[in-house]
């Protein structure tokens, strides 16, 4: 149901409501995937096409009523759900978005972010990156561990 010639700088990803985990960490390995918590299917099916995006959705019977580039999603674990995509569309070098805001992060000297993070974190780590539109900021945490991980068991 999608071009095989698909780039996700060109291109973006909307999640369905089931799929904010998945949108999160999308965003944070650098895709750009709108997200909405309240948003009903034809409002949804309406932006994908607008926009050119690829519906990511758990619901099959959404994919059957509509006619709309998409991907199904069939775990219910985030992790596998991050294989499935990744797998299909692997990672260009964008940079990371914020989780929360689909924003570009922005890098920042860490004399910046003194008092702003935890101390142990300012301590043992180098590299902090920022959003514009929010503020939070982000290094790479204990809790990334897990999606390195997977990415390179998937060589990706
Ligand atoms: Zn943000």
């Amino acid at each position: 149901m999608f071009n095989r010639h698909f780039s996700v700088k060109k291109r973006g990803f909307i999640a369905d409501a089931m799929l904010g985990r998945l949108a999160r960490w999308m965003r944070f390995l650098g895709y750009d995937v709108q997200y909405h918590r309240d948003i009903d299917d034809r409002a949804l099916v309406r932006l994908a096409r607008s926009e050119g995006r690829i519906l990511l959705t758990r619901d099959r019977e959404l994919t059957k009523r509509f006619t709309v580039e998409h991907l199904l999603i069939e775990s219910e674990d985030v992790k596998e759900q991050i294989k499935e995509v990744v797998t299909l569309f692997p990672k260009e070098t964008a940079s990371r978005r914020c989780m929360h805001c689909n924003i570009p992060l922005e890098d920042i000297k860490k004399e910046m972010v003194q008092g702003l993070v935890p101390e142990y974190v300012y301590l043992h780590h180098r590299r902090f990156q920022r959003c514009s539109s929010c503020g939070r900021i982000y290094w790479e945490g204990s809790h990334t561990h897990n999606i390195w991980k997977i990415l390179m068991d998937l060589k990706v």
